[in-house]
């Protein structure tokens, strides 16, 4: 690519996941951009990043006496921090905000920019990300969105393109338009002319996942938004106002994070008028934080050497197993692992659920390592967690549950285990990437056909699907059959006989994910596909 031709890109995130040292994201959205602001600063191609700084980011959880999740919130240390000087203002519940902008300067960020409120008085609204009621979420997004883009300015920043990554920024599509409304402009006038500049990807494929809030709300939280009349609101988002909506008729192409999730996004908002064409592209992540160095200099020596390396990080990940658990699980035998959110949507608990799992786990011929956090208000989530760690009493040297998953824990499993879980319920995993990292660490994916596996599973070489990608009545039924068949029919017979093949597969699953599913190739494609203007008509599938 020749750099100085392309656009200039402002990313918009609520969190970025860049080093367990500074946590100030939730999961796999700020995984993702993380992982995005890290491969553009890589590339070295023209993009500057715009999220919050979270003084006490996202929960640390334990297992509290129960088994219940309890949540902690540890103060985000501020030495990735310096301090830009620009100052940016926004009217939150009529009170002027004045908010700072820090420049990270560590973690491999890039130019990336976090706001805070100058005031002590006024860090209640970046205190905890994804806390509170709908009214706290709005005047966050306000800071994000208004307060982001006005900072662009007082920075200097001139973007040409403005990238959404998920609704949480859409204020500042609304800004824009209000900036061009001061300038004269009518309102139709100024959405035509701010469509040209946005683009908007949006993640959730589950309709009550996607943020709407009540118009009169938007006006109370935030003065900035009351430059609009109601008619105006809701001809963007609805109303009430759809985040989600608002983005797809903001932007003048928006998109999926996998082929399979575009095509449900399409389904998802094919009745929204006035929305920009929906395409899709395949999330990635970032090799240097994610794929183990000595798999990846073992990956041209060929399966033996693949599977030596792949035997340093599993003991690491038995160590560590061992000094949070007690559990030592066995070194010759399989692990599974299977982290997530703990969402009912992603059937942790599928694998238990099948009685032939029983004899296989009591005699350690299965390992299971679970990992997982629920949302801090997820009562559901809660209890699917206190269920694996239930599990874990029932078959307590075959099957551990690790407490507090995060970046640090999400590095040991996806290179220590052998085999990568993911059964969520067909098609509400937008993309997955943790079995990205897997498969880049010769991981072998055992995963239902959703998110990105549709893309990387080629059965029986790559990996292994489960199931046909069956979605209906049954569903839970149809996959856990699916997943014990291919358990006990595929994965056990070459694990415990062929060796060989199983470094074949693990070579096979690095060259299938190596530059496909890397960020580096996820940014390229933005900046061929989404952010330059040329082609996008084509690109675009509508
Ligand atoms: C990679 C990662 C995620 C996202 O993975 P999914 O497959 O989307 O669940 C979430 N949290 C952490 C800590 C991660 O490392």
């Amino acid at each position: 690519m020749s750099v100085p031709l392309l656009p200039r890109v402002a990313y918009f995130c609520m969190e970025y996941a860049l080093s367990e040292e500074f946590p100030i994201y939730s999961g796999g959205l700020g995984v993702l951009a993380g992982d995005h602001v890290k491969s553009a600063a890589d590339l070295g191609v023209p993009l500057v990043a715009i999220g919050i700084f979270w003084s006490e980011g996202y929960t640390r959880q334990r297992l509290g006496p129960t088994g219940v999740p309890v949540d902690a919130y540890p103060v985000t240390p501020r030495e990735a921090l310096t301090a830009t000087g620009a100052k940016a203002t926004v009217t939150i519940r009529g009170r002027e905000v004045t908010l700072i902008a820090w420049r990270v300067n560590r973690h491999g960020a890039g130019e990336l920019y976090l706001l805070e409120p100058e005031r002590e008085e006024d860090r209640w609204l970046t205190r905890r990300l994804y806390s509170g009621g709908p009214d706290l979420r709005v005047a966050q997004e306000i800071v994000l969105g208004v307060g982001g883009v006005r900072m662009l300015r007082a920075l200097g920043v001139a973007p040409d393109v403005y990238h959404f990554n998920e609704g949480h920024a859409v204020f500042a599509g609304l800004e824009l338009v209000r900036e061009r409304m001061v300038a004269g402009a009518t309102f139709p006038a100024a959405c035509a002319a701010v469509r040209q500049e946005i683009v908007f990807t949006t993640h959730t494929p589950v309709l009550a996942g996607n943020e709407t809030h009540a118009l009169p709300l938007l006006r109370e939280q935030g003065a900035d938004l009351g430059a609009f009349s109601d008619e105006q609101l809701e001809a963007l988002g609805g109303a009430p106002f759809g985040m989600t909506v608002a983005g797809l008729r903001l932007s003048r192409i928006a998109n999926g994070v996998a082929a399979l999730h575009g095509e449900t996004t399409r389904r998802m908002w094919k009745g929204v008028e006035g929305a920009a064409p929906i395409t899709s592209v395949t999330n990635g992540v970032h090799s240097p934080t994610w794929q183990d160095s000595r798999v990846r200099a073992a990956y041209s020596a060929g399966p033996a050497a693949i599977l030596a390396a792949h035997q340093e990080a599993k003991r690491e990940l038995i160590t560590e197993v061992r000094a949070r658990s007690g559990v030592a699980l066995a070194e010759e035998r399989l692990i599974i692992g299977f982290a997530r959110r703990a969402a009912s949507y992603k059937r942790a608990d599928l694998i238990l659920r099948d009685p032939k799992m029983n004899p296989l786990l009591a005699e350690g011929r299965v390992q299971l390592v679970f990992s997982g956090k629920a949302h801090p208000n997820d009562t559901e989530g809660k209890q699917l967690v206190a269920a694996l760690a239930a599990a874990s009493k029932r078959f307590p040297t075959s099957v551990v549950f690790l407490e507090d998953y995060e970046m640090r824990l999400g590095r040991l499993l996806t290179r220590g285990c052998d085999v990568w879980l993911n059964n969520p319920r067909r098609p509400m995993e937008a993309s997955g990437t943790s079995g990205m990292k897997a498969a880049m660490n010769g991981v072998l994916n055992l995963s239902v056909l959703d998110g990105w596996w549709p893309e990387g599973c080629e059965h029986g070489v790559t990996g292994w699907q489960l199931g046909d990608g069956y979605e209906g009545p049954g569903q839970d039924e149809h996959d856990l059959k699916a997943l014990v068949a291919v358990l006990l029919g595929e994965v056990l017979p070459i694990w415990e006989t062929d060796r060989t093949r199983w470094g074949q597969m693990m070579q096979a699953s690095i060259a299938m994910s190596q530059w496909r599913f890397s960020s580096d190739r996820m940014v390229e494609e933005y900046y061929e596909r989404i952010y330059r203007r040329a082609p996008l008509v084509r690109a675009a599938v509508g």
